[in-house]
């Protein structure tokens, strides 16, 4: 229904600028405080329309009934929740990031705690609604889309303090999923800006765990023209870009972007790693465990190369019955 969207994405442009206003106000210290201690200027916040919700239980709520929104209309756009006597506000007391799909809309937030005492979780995102569907949107795409596609190159972290601190750094193509694992939907979206696929690099950054590197793993896997063109970033210490920069300044998140790793290649050496390759047996379960993640490259030649780099980074000599384990996956 295209009436229908058209009024929660109205909504969602009144409660950005809602949001937006009162970050200013006194009961938004303690938001100001904390995008000061991230490294955020207040031109920095302005760039990325950060707000900040009120504390109270319907600030908004009657906001935008009083812009003639129906309580219906409210609660469809995920902006407010049934409460014990109507709508409230979803949203309280929290730094607001809006969510803009590529063409700039608003369709959603994110919203972080910034008490300790607030028992929710530490983010809030908008549920899904007819305007918001979780896998389809990345945040900081309608930033980045020029710059992704004049670059052929994205750079995908995980939140929305990262994206701003790689856009502030110079890294102008980073984008993040708004609270879910990297996958097909937003693969679809980065092929169709990455025109020249064959020559595309997405290059990923985590904050140290496996998961992350797994879903990265895992989202490529039916494309691997795709895949092969993966990097992974993972900063010294598990630092996050927004850390690395707080710490390191600019410098290190470019330079952290530049120094990415081929995935397979990285997950090759995340294997080997978490083994004792000095040893025979500690070999052979290196190996048992790194071989089906080669024996997927679907590419015979790049699958070849990266057998016998698994051989190498094993210690194995005997590189052909590497290649040949491989081959009878
Ligand atoms: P911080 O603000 O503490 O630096 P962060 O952005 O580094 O947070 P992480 O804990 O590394 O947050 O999580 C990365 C991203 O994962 C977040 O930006 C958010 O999108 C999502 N996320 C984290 N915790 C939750 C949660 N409880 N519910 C939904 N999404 C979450
Ligand atoms: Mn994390
Ligand atoms: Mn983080
Ligand atoms: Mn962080």
């Amino acid at each position: 229904q295209q009436g229908e969207r058209t009024r929660l994405v109205e909504a969602h442009k009144v409660a950005a600028k809602f949001y937006a206003e009162q970050l200013d106000g006194a009961e938004a210290e303690i938001g100001r405080a904390f995008l000061a201690g991230r490294g955020f200027d207040q031109a920095a916040a302005r760039h990325f329309g950060v707000g900040y919700s009120p504390a109270g239980w319907d600030h908004l709520t009657r906001f935008l009934r009083g812009r003639g929104f129906t309580d219906k209309e409210l609660i469809l756009s995920g902006l407010s929740q049934d409460g014990r006597r109507g709508p409230i506000d979803r949203f309280r007391g929290r730094l607001m990031w809006p969510i803009r799909d590529i063409t700039g809309d608003v369709v959603g937030f994110g919203a972080r705690k910034l008490r300790d005492d607030d028992n929710g979780p530490k983010y809030l995102n908008t549920p899904e609604t007819p305007i918001y569907r979780k896998s389809h949107v990345l945040y900081g795409i309608d930033l980045a889309k020029k710059d992704i596609a004049k670059g052929n190159r994205a750079v995908v972290v995980e939140g929305y303090t990262d994206v701003m601190a790689c856009h502030l750094a110079g890294v102008t193509t980073a984008i993040a999923t708004c609270g879910t694992a990297f996958g097909g939907e937003h693969v679809k979206i980065l092929r169709r800006l990455l025109m020249d696929n064959s020559r595309a690099k997405v290059i990923f950054t985590f904050d140290g765990d496996a998961a992350g590197q797994r879903a990265a793993l895992r989202a490529f896997e039916d494309d691997q023209k795709f895949a092969a063109h993966t990097n992974i970033a993972v900063s010294p210490g598990g630092m996050d870009p927004c850390d690395l920069r707080l710490d390191k300044g600019d410098d290190a998140v470019r330079q952290l972007i530049e120094e990415s790793t081929p995935l397979f290649e990285f997950a090759l050496r995340s294997v080997v790693a978490r083994h004792d390759v000095d040893t025979p047996e500690g070999q052979a379960a290196a190996l048992e465990e790194a071989a089906p993640i080669v024996a997927h490259i679907k590419d015979s030649s790049i699958r070849h190369q990266y057998a016998v780099r698994l051989a190498g980074l094993l210690g194995i000599l005997d590189t052909q019955f590497v290649v040949m384990r491989v081959g009878q996956l």
